[in-house]
């Protein structure tokens, strides 16, 4: 860590990309190439000069000092015009300076993070934050940013280090058998809440991922018109995906802030996959692979036998039936209580637009998780929430059994996996390397 490191923040080929150095001897390096007035956080204009004088750029830097600085340690900031000429020179005269070298993925939050700058927690939502395309990701990734998830974990942790504390005491003293009750009521309520915890991150874990929709129906139903109305795309496939499968196609969209990927696109543009597949096999494919089943029947024919087989291969509970067409004369219609096949129900028009906002509402109550459910989104910390309430559980049926020294035991464990959360405990070291590194160079 007591190398000088640089990389290019941005990507080349705007008006301005952004150099960023860190470390140490980043002054002395500033000092050598550029030729503006260096003081901490003030913007500086200047040239920036090659060994033989000659002038690459002219631009603005800022100078911070540790550790006040993204990093924690001394670093400059060079805003550089965006040409990749531009940029290729000056990394090159960085470089050849011998004073510093190019940084690896994600090492200047790594440095934040090594620093103390900001927990693992926090680190992990600054990468969320570059990934988000849909504007709730966006949000709950700001959020963890700015230590919600982080102040929620701390108190946990400290509940149960309370508990530890308690049952040492109660240990120590075998008269004092009430304070050994306080704790297994304590203790499952920890249990209860860090299990809701990570339900709703299940829930919300769509938001990192995009929420996997799948459209079925039968031939000619408006499958392909439905998917261009809710991405207002009148062209075919824009973003594709390459699928899992052969022939499958996934588009990436956002519905109302929900980032959403629609499945196995390919079966529906392509008419000579539906003829083959005849939309049953790709029903039950997609019943497995999806968050949601968009189940389209026509409204303005009988619904025929071969919709009825497509609904009875998918999962009700996961599926949405959408009556298309609207706009031509109906004879399919929703029973009193908006449902068809005891599906809930939205009528739509792809071609005038009627029905879709009602639709994207549905879609998105089904799919996005509240405000207070999207408190964690990434799987490695559902996964530390469940192994914490798993150990306190056993905890819990321990200290029934009176093995208080078992439970004692177990308790740690659950405080380990919780701090590995926001990477305070010795077990987070060795995921350092494993988080940065999928990061982006210049992060
Ligand atoms: P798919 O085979 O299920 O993908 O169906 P398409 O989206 O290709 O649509 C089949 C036919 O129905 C096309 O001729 C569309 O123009 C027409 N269609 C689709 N949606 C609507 C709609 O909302 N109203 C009307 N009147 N026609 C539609």
């Amino acid at each position: 860590m007591d190398d000088t490191v640089f990389a290019l923040s941005t990507p080349v080929g705007g008006a301005i990309a952004l150099m960023r150095i860190s470390g140490a001897g980043s002054r002395a390096l500033l000092e050598r190439i550029f030729t503006g007035r260096i003081e901490h956080r003030r913007v500086s204009y200047g040239r920036i000069v090659d060994g033989a004088g000659e002038t690459l750029d002219v631009c603005s830097a800022v100078w911070f000092e540790a550790p006040n600085s993204y990093t924690g340690e001394d670093m400059a900031e060079i805003s550089i015009h965006g040409s990749y000429a531009v940029a290729a020179r000056l990394a090159e005269l960085i470089a050849s300076t011998g004073a510093a070298r190019p940084a690896d993925p994600g090492e200047f939050t790594k440095r934040a993070y090594l620093n103390g700058k900001m927990d693992l927690a926090q680190a992990e939502a600054v990468m969320d934050l570059i990934a988000s395309t849909a504007e709730r990701s966006r949000r709950a990734a700001a959020r963890q940013l700015e230590g919600g998830l982080s102040s929620i974990v701390s108190s946990y942790y400290g509940r149960l280090k309370r508990v530890c504390a308690r049952l040492a005491a109660a240990m120590d003293d075998d008269t004092d058998e009430i304070e050994a009750g306080d704790a297994s009521e304590e203790l499952s309520a920890l249990e209860r809440e860090l299990e809701a915890l990570a339900e709703g991150g299940l829930r919300s874990r769509v938001l990192r991922e995009g929420a996997r929709i799948a459209i079925i129906g039968s031939p000619n139903v408006g499958k392909s018109s439905l998917l261009n109305a809710l991405i207002m795309r009148d062209r075919a496939i824009v973003t594709p995906i390459p699928g899992t499968t052969r022939d499958t196609v996934e588009e990436a969209a956002s519905i109302d802030g929900v980032p959403v990927v629609f499945i196995d696109t390919a079966g529906i543009r392509d008419t000579r996959d539906e003829v083959e597949l005849i939309g049953i096999e790709r029903s039950k494919r997609a019943s497995g692979e999806a968050d949601l089943i968009l189940w389209l029947i026509e409204g303005s024919r009988e619904i025929g036998r071969g919709d009825e087989d497509i609904r009875a291969s998918v999962d009700a509970g996961k599926t949405l039936a959408v009556i298309t067409k609207s706009d031509l004369e109906q004879v399919v219609f929703p029973d009193a209580g908006g449902r068809i096949g005891g599906i809930p129900a939205v009528t739509v028009s792809s071609i005038t637009g009627e029905g879709l906002d009602e639709l994207r509402r549905a879609i998105v109550k089904r799919l996005a998780p509240s405000d207070s459910e999207a408190v964690v989104t990434n799987t490695r910390h559902i996964t530390a929430l469940r192994g914490a309430a798993e150990r306190i559980s056993a905890a819990a049926a321990l200290q029934q059994d009176g093995l208080g020294d078992a439970a004692f035991f177990e308790l740690r464990e659950a405080m380990e996996s919780l701090a590995s959360i926001t990477g305070r405990s010795d077990a987070a070291e060795d995921l350092v390397d494993e988080i940065f590194g999928s990061f982006c160079v210049g992060k």
